[in-house]
Order: structure tokens, then C-alpha cells, then sequence
């Protein structure tokens, strides 16, 4: 099977207008392939050149992440784009040094990564990996040598969490810890996008958290404040089901995201 069927309808309205069109791409899994320690993941040279040639065409590309914003910009490792990081809760424009933070979510930095620290002292034998990410922690059990006996291990984790205030989140093979004030990829974008003068937006993810960001095309195209939307998902064997019904477009895998975007920049590929 091709890992990209191209829908001209879909992406006539971006490609007429590029410099009223905003690309917004998720990281991992859909422009780094998913590897088992989320620190070695790496976006193929060719997709970051092809990102670069991508902020020539169009008004507004960004990365949205679960990752801190300059982590995700030290993975992605493309000039010229502007990265949304933890979940929504980060901005980071280019050529700024550093990424400005939702002061709403400070006060709860300290309680998450305490949650985390616990989690890690008490499941210490099960292999499970720990990642800060600003103001979300996130607990990862790929790759370790009990799978389901970690991911059990973690749903008291969970519960414990949010008997404590805060919010359990689930993703692929990793449990988030997070504030339980309002953020997440569809607000990010949402302030990104608002009075930008952006008309059109694609949008390509591969998880649950990507989900809200759909939504939030949805919303803004249902308002009137967006022409065109295009949201796109990453099929893989772990794929969330609601995502990939909510998609108008698949793609399959990192390849068929490489693909799209080589689609996006037609003769300038
Ligand atoms: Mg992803």
C-alpha cells in the first residue's frame, strides 16, 4: 500500500493561498519516527530540509509538541519554524533564545514532578523512564521488560495523581502528569492561529493529543476565522482510533508525513 494517497480537493485550498496557510506538524511519530527512548528520536535530514523549503512557501509553519519547546526545536533542528511546546503551554518563535511559558501553570510545576519522583522511587524495578517537560512529567514504559506489568504499575500512579489535584493523561506507552489547569495542543494553536491573519491550516499528528488540535481547526473553521482546514493523521499500528476517524486525510507512518509535505511544496521539492 502507498503510504500517501494525495487529495487534491483537500489541499487546493492551502496550495492557492500559501501565504494566508499555516502547516502545523506534530513531532514525534509523525515527523521523528517513534524509537524507544523518546531522547534518541531524530527527524530524517531530507524531512528537515524539505520543513525549511516549507517556510519559504508558507505564511506560518510550526512544530507542535508534547516535548519543551526547545527540545522539540533541538529535534526537529529546522531554522525558520516556530515551536508550540508542552502541550500548548510554550511559544517559541524563531530566532528567540527561549520559549515563553503559560505563567498560569508555574505554581503546579513543583507538585507534578514530586508526583513523577515518587513514581519513579517506588517503581524503581520496573524500568520505567522518566521525561520533565516543563510543566507536565511524563512516566514512559516502552521498551521495558515488563510492559503490561509497568503500564498496571502506573495505573495506581494515575489514580494517586489525581486523588492529589492533578491530571492523569495517557498516550502511547507513556502516562503524563499534568496541571489541572486548562492546556493543550488545541489552545495553543488556537492562540497561534487568532488574529495571525492565517486563513487556512493543515494540520498533521499521530496520538490522542493531536486530537485537540483537530478540534480546534474545527472550531475555528466553524467560526468563520478559518477558510480551509486540513487535518491529517499518522496511521501506525498504535493509532487511536477517534483520531484517525476525525482525520480527512491518512497518511501511513513518518514516510507518508514526508510524502505530504513533498506534495505541499510541488516543484519546489
Ligand atoms: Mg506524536
Amino acid at each position: 500500500m502507498c503510504a500517501y494517497q494525495p487529495d487534491a480537493e483537500l489541499l487546493l485550498p492551502l496550495l492557492r493561498a500559501p501565504e494566508a496557510t499555516a502547516i502545523l506538524l506534530d513531532v514525534d511519530g509523525t515527523l521523528a519516527p517513534i524509537v524507544k527512548d523518546a531522547r534518541d528520536a531524530s527527524v530524517p535530514v531530507p524531512v528537515k530540509t524539505a520543513l525549511v523549503k516549507l517556510t519559504r512557501k508558507f505564511a506560518l509553519v510550526a512544530c507542535v509538541s508534547g516535548r519543551q519547546a526547545e527540545d522539540a526545536r533541538r529535534v526537529v533542528g529546522a531554522g525558520g519554524l516556530t515551536y508550540i511546546g508542552g502541550h500548548g503551554s510554550e511559544l517559541l518563535r524563531p530566532g528567540e533564545s527561549e520559549a515563553s511559558v503559560d505563567e498560569t501553570l508555574a505554581p503546579w510545576t513543583e507538585p507534578v514532578h514530586e508526583a513523577a519522583s515518587e513514581a519513579i522511587r517506588e517503581l524503581s524495578g520496573l524500568g520505567i523512564r522518566r521525561e520533565d517537560k516543563g510543566a507536565v512529567s511524563a512516566l514512559h514504559w516502552r521498551g521495558t521488560p515488563d510492559e503490561s506489568a509497568s503500564q498496571r504499575a502506573l495505573e495506581s500512579i494515575a489514580v494517586r495523581a489525581e486523588d492529589n489535584g492533578l491530571v492523569a493523561h495517557w498516550g502511547r506507552k507513556v502516562l503524563e502528569i499534568r496541571p489541572p489547569a486548562p492546556f493543550d495542543k488545541g489552545l495553543g494553536v488556537r492562540k497561534l492561529l487568532t488574529g495571525s491573519g492565517i486563513r487556512n491550516a493543515l494540520y498533521i499528528g499521530d496520538d490522542r493529543t493531536d486530537l485537540d488540535a483537530f478540534n480546534a481547526l474545527m472550531e475555528l473553521n466553524l467560526s468563520g476565522e478559518l477558510d480551509g482546514i486540513a487535518r491529517v493523521a499518522v496511521e501506525s499500528p498504535e493509532s487511536p482510533k477517534d483520531l484517525l476517524a476525525a482525520a480527512d486525510l491518512l497518511v501511513t507512518g513518518t514516510e507518508g508525513v514526508q510524502a505530504l509535505i513533498e506534495d505541499l511544496l510541488g516543484e519546489e521539492a
